[in-house]
């Protein structure tokens, strides 16, 4: 599961995704997030993309 998004790097924390960890993907620029950061957000933290808690 979310194996493709190892190694990535949230853009809310600057940390790359490990394996196990929850993550979010932005419906709008696709961008992994790790679940507690985008909750954190309350929405994608892509500058400029402005997917807010509204499932696409
Ligand atoms: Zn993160
Ligand atoms: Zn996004």
């Amino acid at each position: 599961m979310n194996e493709e998004y190892i190694g990535k790097t949230c853009p809310y924390c600057k940390t790359a995704i490990q394996a196990g960890e929850e993550v979010r993907i932005c419906g709008l620029c696709r961008m992994p997030h790790h679940l507690a950061c985008w909750e954190e957000n309350q929405g994608c933290t892509t500058f400029g993309c402005t997917e807010i808690q509204h499932d696409v």
